[in-house]
């Protein structure tokens, strides 16, 4: 059976390669015979990200998309020779990395080459008296952090997806990991930076430390979703592998009480590593054996780094907690998140019930925190065939917090999966930005969100929109994302 036979859920505005037997050659003598594929088993593989939706359609026997040829460049030059070639032939490139984008991003919606970057793999330069680390930005997230860990570093970054996400794909989608509340998100990691430009220019956007040489350009590409270069090279911030961790966590009897003692903290300049605040919901889901919790609020902390620092930490966050009436439960909890803190088998478990799921994070400021959880769930509710919506805040600063929530259910009759998917999504965006949040705190745009951004960003986008444009004027690079929905112009 052919790939021609699947159903195939992205299937207009696919690229017409003229000669594809050409480009196959061409690419052969760029890359080696064996470092580009058109094998069907190979094109399946690259046909979707870890978008849930895309489970789903796997277990239907239909296709998300279909890329036509996948390769394996293991040097800047031979990325440079793919991307002069696709201009000339006018064929769409999606960057790759490990697949674990959860909107799309990696998505080939237009078919065309897939340029993999995990040959990108190796740890450059430690620099201990900077404390930076310079890597290729194809590498394994956990493998970054054991090499580190056995030099006495950690990165600070650890996405619930480590073992499966690249640092590439973490500063294309300005990504958060669990510990982000001391040690920030990628875009506060990254300093310096090698790209390359949808025409193939190389650039280098050198490390250090601050500045004021004008507009801080790096930051154009962080978050870019590959849509505007293709990053090879990464410097970030590393730091010393804590001395001490203190584990607290405590019940308390509403959210609000929770937020509350969060944002006090905070206020008072404590940055607890770990910080999540689990709705009622989630917190049964989570912590059904521990009593004290039962239909309340769990939240646990994690402080860490230098021992009489970490002590003063845990002594201030607990005050907090009880004058917000935070009632202690013991380390427990918090063992039990860091045994269980990669599992992530539940939200996959519901596509073979055929039922749809998915999970969507957004920001807010402190000012309006309490507004936007009520607002998504109340959004989210009211799409017919929602049976679950929970949601748990996890990144936290002084100004604001990031809520990441989750539903489940099933379209009713007349309704494909996709649009009750599409209803939920949208429901949540428009319960989000109608409380001033922003529509992502961490998993980006890709497809998923690409229509609301003209609502996210006003006026702005178009000045986007002509960047993108002026770099990328035959819109090759990773097209129908980030900006505009696929078929439609940037
Ligand atoms: C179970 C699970 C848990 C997750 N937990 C977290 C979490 O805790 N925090 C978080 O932030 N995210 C999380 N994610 C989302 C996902 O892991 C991130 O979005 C991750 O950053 C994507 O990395 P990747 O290497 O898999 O990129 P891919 O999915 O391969 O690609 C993502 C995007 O980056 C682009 N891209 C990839 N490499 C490059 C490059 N070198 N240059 C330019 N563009 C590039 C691709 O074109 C695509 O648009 C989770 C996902 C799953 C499935």
């Amino acid at each position: 059976m052919t790939l021609e036979k699947f159903d195939l859920i992205y299937k207009d505005n696919r690229c017409k390669i003229k000669d594809k037997e050409k480009v196959l050659l061409k690419l052969k003598e760029i890359l080696g015979d064996e470092n580009v594929s058109t094998k069907d088993i190979d094109k399946i593989a690259y046909s979707k990200d870890t978008t849930l939706i895309s489970l789903n359609w796997s277990l239907q026997g239909k296709l998300t998309a279909l890329p036509d040829f996948i390769t394996w460049p293991e040097n800047n030059n031979q990325i440079v020779q793919i991307l002069k070639l696709a201009n000339k032939e006018k064929i769409p490139v999606t960057p790759f990395a490990e697949g674990s984008g959860v909107v799309g991003g990696a998505i080939p919606v237009y078919g065309g080459i897939i340029i993999d970057m995990k040959r990108f793999n190796k740890v450059l330069k430690i620099n201990d008296k900077d404390l930076t680390v310079t890597v290729q930005a194809g590498m394994n997230g956990m493998n970054l952090e054991r090499y580190l860990n056995s030099k006495g570093y950690t990165c600070g970054h650890i996405p619930q997806s480590i073992y499966t996400s690249s640092i590439g794909g973490w500063i294309a989608h300005r990504a958060a990991g669990q510990f982000s509340t001391k040690y920030g998100k990628i875009e506060d990691m990254v300093l310096g930076l090698e790209v390359i430009l949808p025409q193939g220019k190389i650039i280098e956007l050198k490390t250090i430390a601050r500045a004021a040489t004008g507009p801080q350009l790096e930051k154009l590409f962080i978050g870019a979703e590959g849509t505007l270069g293709i990053v090879t090279k990464a410097t970030l911030k590393i730091w010393l592998y804590p001395e001490k961790r203190a584990l607290i966590s405590y019940a308390f009897p509403k959210i609000e009480d929770s937020l509350e003692a969060v944002r006090k903290i905070l206020r008072e300049q404590i940055y607890p590593a770990v910080i999540r605040i689990y709705d009622n919901s989630e917190t049964n889901r989570h912590f059904p054996d521990i009593k004290k919790v039962k239909d309340k609020v769990m939240v646990v902390f994690v402080c860490e780094g230098n021992k009489r620092l970490v002590d003063l930490e845990e002594k201030i966050t607990r005050e907090n907690c009880e004058n917000n009436n935070g009632v202690d439960c013991g380390v427990e909890p918090v063992e039990h998140w860091f045994e269980s803190r990669f599992n992530v088998k539940e939200t996959s478990m519901f596509p073979p019930y055929k039922l749809v799921a998915d999970t969507i994070e957004v920001s807010v400021m402190w000012d309006h925190a309490i507004d936007l959880y009520y607002s998504v769930i109340e959004s989210m509710k009211k799409v017919r065939g929602v049976l679950l919506t929970t949601a748990h805040a996890s990144h936290f600063y002084p100004n604001g917090v990031g809520f990441y929530f989750t539903f489940g259910g099933a379209p009713v009759e007349g309704k494909s999966d996709f649009e009750f998917y599409k209803a939920c999504w949208d429901a949540a965006m428009q319960g989000c930005i109608k409380v001033g949040g922003s529509i992502s705190h961490h998993h980006g745009i890709g497809i998923n969100r690409a229509h609301w951004m003209e609502k996210e960003w006003g006026e702005a986008l178009y000045t986007l929109k002509e960047i993108k444009k002026t770099l990328d004027p035959n819109n090759i690079l990773n097209p129908g994302k980030t900006y505009t929905s696929p078929g439609k112009e940037v």
